[in-house]
């Protein structure tokens, strides 16, 4: 080693130093939840118990949405260039922290360090920095009026805002819904996923550390009750969501029985990836990979449905299963490169299901084994199936996990009909070199993402979600801020 070459970061000595703190962030501090329940946190990474997390009642629910609440008004009546400040200031802290925050959320999910630390981390602290830089860069608009009249058209902040984040990108999922409902002046409760709570945590703790007034952020813990109270709160104005279709629904009908409050969808997909013969097969192949299996295959836009023109099946295929080796698991707090654990031995034995019916109704061509590393069974090579019928439910239903299933088509026609023969609309992506049957077929194709020669492009500058039972609403980009503002009309008559 040089004299300038750091040693590498030895993360297991570094994870048993943490101790994570479980307790909820309510009204600008932590707080034991009511009734003293607590669950324990467990590793998939190693299988070992990191954590305590509190159990929050609707008692704690209340609680925090009462310290938003209060906290609101003053907040949104800041000068636009203070709440951006307080946002850039968190943006540093998160940065500043960065190390930390990638280890719990390694710890906690599974997800390889040198994911969390170069991937996700940066991406939290990117998009604090989008938001907190839009608070003051909107404008309103001044409609034509007649004579006499001057009509503003301001967008304001709808007040408190649920936010129910999911597993699979703890901290990013949530900046993603936190960083523009703060910048356009609400405030905020974010309940996490109660497998993947402590970096949301400190990401409260490091916004009252920022200076963010108390109450201005609050987190509650707890699984599908948690998150239930929220729903229902008659003091909720706007419930932003990641999750599943079926949670989704339930959040739907619990807005309709309470206030009505207003609700951003983010609900799943199942998404085609179509190559063409004309394609680059190895860039195709490659990128393919990472589409299905990346993130152990636990991201909403997977592209895990292969659609490929059947002159170049075999080719792409063999090229597709020399690619998923890259993806082939290893310890997660190694730095080696690899997948990591899933969220849980119960979510494998899911995924692991989801193979078996695989193989008996096709042909498992490559994976699909599990393998123990650490002291922990839920791992999962990645799994290749082919030979299913194109309406098999491996073709229709999202299974969350690293399995893809490669299927051949003829026709143009026939590629957009199966790319879009599913009750979800989240993404898609085809590869070809001819850009007019790239511009044609995008067109048909119903998602809220089309990558071209590319797979699940995504960006803190382009909104994204879904059509169809994807869900609606858009996280990223301006749009985002749709979610969190409602349009007000002043008209002054002066004449
Ligand atoms: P997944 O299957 O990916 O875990 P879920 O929709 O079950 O997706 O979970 C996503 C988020 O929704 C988590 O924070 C979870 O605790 C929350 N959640 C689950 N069920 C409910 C519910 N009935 N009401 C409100 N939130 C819920």
């Amino acid at each position: 080693m040089s004299r300038t070459e750091q040693p590498p970061t030895d993360w297991r000595r570094r994870a048993a130093d943490l101790a994570p703190d479980g307790r909820a962030h309510i009204g600008g501090r932590r707080r034991d939840p009511e009734g003293d329940r607590w669950e324990p946190v467990t590793s998939p990474a190693h299988g070992g118990r990191i954590a305590e997390l509190g159990a929050c009642t609707t008692a704690d629910v209340d609680r925090a949405v009462a310290a938003a609440r209060r906290a609101q008004p003053a907040w949104a009546a800041l000068p636009d260039q203070e709440r951006k400040e307080a946002l850039l200031r968190l943006a540093d802290a998160l940065e500043r922290n960065a190390e930390e925050l990638a280890l719990l959320e390694t710890l906690d999910i599974g997800k390889p360090i040198g994911q969390t630390t170069a991937v996700d981390l940066p991406g939290a602290v990117a998009t604090f920095r989008f938001y907190a830089e839009a608070a003051d860069k909107r404008a309103g608009e001044l409609p034509s009026t007649p004579p006499g009249a001057t009509a503003m058209v301001t967008r304001e902040p709808l007040g408190v805002v649920a936010a129910i984040v999911p597993w699979n990108y703890p901290l990013e999922i949530a900046s993603w819904k936190v960083a523009p409902a703060l910048a356009s002046g609400n405030a905020v409760v974010l309940k996490p996923a109660e497998q993947s709570s402590l970096t949301a945590l400190r990401l409260a703790d490091l916004a009252a550390e920022a200076g963010l007034p108390d109450g201005v952020l609050n987190v509650v813990t707890g699984g599908a009750p948690t998150g239930a109270a929220l729903a229902a709160h008659m003091d909720v104005d706007v419930l932003a969501f990641t999750g599943s279709t079926e949670t989704a629904r339930g959040l739907l009908a619990a807005s309709g029985r309470s206030n009505l409050k207003r609700l951003a969808l983010e609900a799943g997909g199942k998404s085609a990836n179509l190559v063409f013969a004309d394609a680059d097969l190895a860039a195709a192949a490659e990128k393919a990979a990472f589409g299905a299996f990346y993130n152990q295959g636990q991201v909403c836009s997977a592209n895990s449905r292969i659609l490929v023109q059947r002159p170049v099946l075999e080719e792409f295929t063999a090229a597709l299963v020399k690619a998923a080796a890259a993806y082939r698991p290893v310890d997660p707090l190694s730095g080696a490169a690899g997948n990591g654990s899933l969220i849980s031995a119960a979510h494998t034995d899911a995924v692991q299901g989801w193979i078996g019916r695989g193989e008996a109704d096709g042909e498992l061509l490559d994976g699909g084994r599990r393998v123990e590393i650490t002291g922990s069974d839920a791992y999962l090579e990645p799994a290749v199936i082919a030979g299913l019928d194109a309406g098999h439910p491996l073709h229709t239903e999202e299974v969350f996990g690293p399995v893809a299933v490669v299927h051949p088509f003829d026709t143009e026609d026939e590629a957009v009909h199966l790319a879009n023969a599913t009750r979800y609309g989240l993404a898609a992506s085809l590869w070809t070199e001819d850009l007019r049957r790239a511009q044609r077929t995008a067109a048909r194709l119903v998602a809220g993402t089309v990558s071209v020669n590319t797979v699940d492009a995504l960006s803190t500058t382009t909104p994204f979600g879904g059509f169809k039972q994807s869900g609606f609403g858009r996280d990223l980009s301006l749009h985002a801020l749709d979610n969190y503002t409602a349009l007000k009309t002043t008209w002054l008559q002066w004449g």
